[in-house]
């Protein structure tokens, strides 16, 4: 009887999430282990992360989507003020 056994299939071993080889540590946003290769070291502060590429690519679109709702609400805000100022011209004759 033969038993084929490979060592590190048993699942004690952290896997990347990325692409399933050896992982270096957990993601800290996502906790998620990956590899070297599949990592990005990012400075927050005075300690130094390691987020996966997707949380990578997902902080930079949260980035961008802040800014147009910082945009939207600024033109939303001016909108208000010009209608608040337009219904006071009105109240006053
Ligand atoms: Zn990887
Ligand atoms: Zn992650």
């Amino acid at each position: 009887m033969t038993e084929l056994r490979h060592v590190g299939d048993d699942g004690d071993e952290p896997r990347c999430a990325v692409c399933g080889g050896p992982a270096a540590g957990p993601c800290a946003s996502c906790r998620r282990f990956v590899c070297g290769d599949c990592s990005v070291l990012t400075e927050g502060g005075v300690e130094l992360w390691a987020i996966c590429v997707r949380c990578d690519r997902r902080k930079g679109r949260s980035l961008r989507g802040g800014w147009g709702l910082v945009a939207l609400w600024l033109v939303g805000l001016l909108v208000a003020l010009a209608l608040f100022a337009g219904a006071s011209l009105w109240l006053l004759g």
